[in-house]
């Protein structure tokens, strides 16, 4: 046995020593899956079968694969290297174009366009081809074209009525002339890069043939995640020699919305006939109580395979649930709760604080400087460091001080002002030969003749308008003025019109931006703040804390796990209860499962009653979730106002617990929208809920019994005939017998 495979089970021995055929691993979280594939890859070096440069290995992100590449090197040593085809589909699919680029008529040294760079490209378009992008934003139409990609659809493959009529049926047209236009410029977007590959496999078969007789091993991780694309590209190179293994578990399928379809899975077994299929039940990675909580979560899925998981680890500590009052408690806490562990000698770096909504980072930043945790933001920018914080500061930096000139080169063409390079050097020009700043050379172009009247209108409205915000300066609070001077500057309507998931969450950020200030006096002392914050990047070479996106920890494992904000209406996000689908809600439920089954030994969830959103406090139920985790792995605390009171509510029946204070509405998932008053978070109120004590293993809603009419959003009224956990039995006026989801039902 290989040094390898040695410490490995039987189940992950196979899947490491079946080297030849297709191998489909499927299992649970924590199983040691991608443990198995990396063993396999040196396996296969090791054993000269083949060296590593003829082996294609995919893993869903870069630091995944520079995990890869470190932990080869510790088993296999030197011969690791030479690793070529080692990294995420992107990047792998960008070094093959690069290689026949002539053949969909581009050069080798292309440009591949970034988000912002093919937006660009869409408007011009647009604009060109005279659509209104009132009516058909272009946003709307890079969605489009990210749908029909990631299904490795070209223009060709497209039938009319294919574009969702989407400028009145010139989509498919326009799809073409986008490619066109890419093909003049020598760029390609991120979808092409696996688009072209996999025209250029259609039409020139020597190329395909010549990467399935390299690639004679094709491993690939996070097989759940793959969209149709991708799997067309990996089905197309493993044709020839079927020496593919790929790993996954359908329950951490999260990617749905960036086009996963984790059919893909189902399809291997019959794209592949004869394939293995290994399936690993032992986890090594965490306590019975924390997969027990995590299991019995996911089994509220429908849409899944099944499996089975167990662990040989001690029992450990239960997963604690703690209610806190709102979020500056939930930072302060988490806070306190790390300081302790510290004491006792755990390493920073095996704690990890996962939230569902990048704006949450910034409560656990500031309070992480303010008591000196080292920290880092991993899979996305640290809050004060965010392109659209950075914008709104500068507005703020040149509201105070007007000869900040670093800030008003910032934002003075932020959000597009018409301003181009020209214009730019005149102001540049007027403010040297004149000794002023560059604010106020903007306001005497503005009143000259200088430069063209469009430019000349736009420096003097600028100018103005930054006066007039500096006048009301002192006039309004600070936090208003921010929100004043987002609106009115267009930067709000900016992302507004902008209809990417990401401009939801820059929207979010800004709100809490906004919400940041009112914690301090003056502006002045804010901006001091801010300017502290920048500056505490820890030494780079300390251990740190990671705070990050579920979405981001996929695959990795930390000792301590902290699991902020799980309410609903942030998680599960207001989106997917929106959206109302039972889709969008198991694929919630997924990131849940993520979330949880990424700690190893201690997993905390946290939930506050009250979470201010887009400004407004709202009161906040716990997370639907936290009702379906078994009570038997769960240990619960709910303090409020640091433990004197004990806050009791049963989220199912009472969800208004702050409804003898006047706030709240009744019951209904999501953020109370409705109970919108500012409140002061200073007199904390002893509040007891009505109905019973919250009981954690009560799944079904108390108020609901046999024989009870019910009203169903799709399938209006019906009678229930069983209740089983959450779900009911109902027979339905029209609809007939179906089972439902109790959230889903009101009392008729
Ligand atoms: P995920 O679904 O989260 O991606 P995974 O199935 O890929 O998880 P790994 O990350 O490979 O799981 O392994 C989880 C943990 O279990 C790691 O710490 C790994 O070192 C350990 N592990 C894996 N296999 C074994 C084994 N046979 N014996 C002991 N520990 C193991
Ligand atoms: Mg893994």
């Amino acid at each position: 046995m290989p040094a390898y495979a040695a410490g490995l089970n039987p189940a992950q021995q196979e899947a490491v020593l079946t080297t030849e055929g297709p191998v489909l691993v499927l299992a649970g979280a924590g199983t040691g899956k991608t443990s198995a594939l990396t063993a396999r890859l040196a396996h296969i070096v090791q054993s000269g079968r083949a060296w590593p440069s003829q082996i294609l290995a995919v893993t869903f992100t870069n630091k995944a694969a520079r995990e890869m590449r470190e932990r080869i090197a510790k088993l296999v040593g030197p011969s690791s290297e030479g690793m070529a085809w080692l990294g995420t589909f992107h990047a792998m699919a960008a070094k093959m174009l690069r290689r026949h680029a002539e053949l969909v008529g581009l050069h080798s040294n292309f440009t591949i366009l970034d988000t912002d760079d093919q937006l660009r490209v869409i408007k011009q378009l647009l604009q060109a081809e005279g659509i209104d992008d009132k009516r058909w934003p272009n946003r709307q139409f890079a969605a489009l074209l990210d749908r029909w990609k990631n299904r490795g659809l070209t223009p060709a493959d497209l039938q009319a009525g294919d574009d969702d009529g989407f400028a009145h049926g010139k989509g498919l047209a326009l799809y073409q002339l986008y490619q066109d236009r890419l093909r003049t410029l020598n760029a390609c977007d991120f979808g092409d890069l696996l688009l072209h590959m996999l025209v250029i496999f259609r039409t020139h078969r020597e190329v395909l043939a010549d990467y399935q007789q390299r690639f004679r091993y094709i491993l690939v991780d996070e097989y759940q995640d793959t969209n149709a694309a991708q799997y067309l590209w990996l089905r197309l190179l493993a044709q020839e020699r079927k020496n593919i293994a790929v790993v996954g578990d359908d329950d951490q399928s999260i990617y749905s919305w960036r086009g996963a379809e984790v059919a893909n899975i189902l399809r291997f077994e019959r794209d592949f006939p004869g394939a293995k299929v290994i399936r690993l039940e032992q986890n090594y990675r965490s306590t019975p109580h924390i997969l027990g909580a995590a299991s019995g979560l996911i089994a509220n899925n429908g849409e899944r395979l099944g499996k089975t998981l167990w662990t040989e680890a001690e029992a450990g500590e239960k997963v604690r649930v703690i209610g806190v009052w709102d979020g500056p408690e939930e930072a302060r806490r988490v806070g306190e709760e790390i300081e302790q562990l510290q004491r006792i000698g755990v390493s920073p770096d095996t704690i990890a604080i996962l939230v569902r909504a990048s704006f949450q980072t910034r409560e656990f930043e500031e309070r992480f400087i303010h008591i000196g945790v080292p920290y880092k933001v991993i899979g996305g920018f640290r809050f004060y460091e965010r392109a659209e914080i950075r914008d709104a500061i500068a507005y703020l930096r040149l509201i105070n001080q007007p000869a900040d000139d670093l800030a008003f080169e910032r934002i003075v063409n932020t959000p597009k002002r018409g301003l181009g390079d020209k214009a730019m050097a005149s102001v540049h020009r007027i403010a040297r030969d004149q000794r002023v700043p560059l604010l106020a050379a903007a306001a005497m172009i503005g009143q000259s003749d200088e430069g063209t009247p469009q430019a000349r209108r736009s420096l003097a409205g600028f100018a103005q308008s930054v006066a007039r915000w500096r006048d009301q300066a002192s006039a309004v609070n600070h936090a208003t003025l921010a929100q004043i001077v987002l609106d009115e500057s267009g930067y709000t309507a900016m992302l507004q019109a902008d209809k990417s998931s990401e401009a939801a969450g820059r929207l979010e950020n800004l709100q809490e931006l906004v919400r940041a200030m009112e914690e301090y006096e003056t502006l002045d002392e804010f901006l001091e703040h801010v300017s502290l914050v920048m500056d505490n990047e820890a030494a780079s070479d300390e251990p740190k804390v990671t705070i990050m996106t579920v979405h981001a920890a996929k695959g990795l494992e930390f000792g301590h796990v902290f699991l902020a904000g799980w309410e609903d209406g942030l998680f599960p996000s207001q989106r997917a209860l929106d959206e109302g689908g039972l889709r969008s809600l198991e694929e919630e439920r997924r990131l849940a499962y993520v979330a949880i089954t990424r700690a190893r030994e201690r997993c905390t969830i946290l939930h506050a009653a009250n979470r201010r959103v887009y400004g407004q406090w709202q009161s906040a139920i716990p997370s639907r979730f936290i009702a379906e985790l078994p009570p038997e792995h769960v240990e619960q605390e709910n303090t409020m106002g640091g433990g004197e009171s004990l806050w009791r509510a049963n989220w199912s029946t009472v969800s208004d617990p702050f409804a003898d204070v006047g706030r709240g509405t009744g019951r209904g998932p999501g953020w109370q929208r409705a109970s919108q008053t500012a409140y002061d978070p200073a007199p904390k109120r002893i509040v007891e809920a009505r109905g019973s004590a919250v009981s954690l293993g009560n799944k079904g809603r108390s108020d609901l019994a046999i024989g009870m009419r019910i009203f169903h959003e799709k399938f209006g009224y019906g009678l229930i005939q069983d209740i089983e956990g959450n779900k009911l039995e109902v027979e339905f006026e029209t609809a007939g017998a179906k089972r439902v989801l109790d959230s889903f039902v009101t009392i008729a």
